[in-house]
């Protein structure tokens, strides 16, 4: 697994979105990979800020700003 498709894959992770293999794939890379991490942790921080730990579904417009987000950082470091 690249960085690209580790971060493409970070918020369907935090949604509990991605199937076993995946998971593990991403997972595996987050622990040697500090940039992905950073962005896994950032975007971890975000979703508990926004819903305070008790929701487990992001409204639509938050969803859509954290993608932005996430592709802007992608393109940082392209
Ligand atoms: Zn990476």
């Amino acid at each position: 697994m690249n960085c690209n498709k580790a971060i493409k894959e970070i918020s369907g992770y935090l949604d509990g979105d991605l199937d076993e293999a995946l998971k593990h794939t991403l997972e595996a890379h987050l622990t040697y990979c500090n940039h992905c991490h950073a962005v896994y942790d950032s975007t971890r921080k975000t979703i508990d800020l926004y819903c305070d730990g008790k929701l487990f579904s992001l409204p639509e417009d938050v969803h859509t700003r954290l993608h932005e987000a996430l592709k802007r950082k992608m393109q940082e470091h392209a």
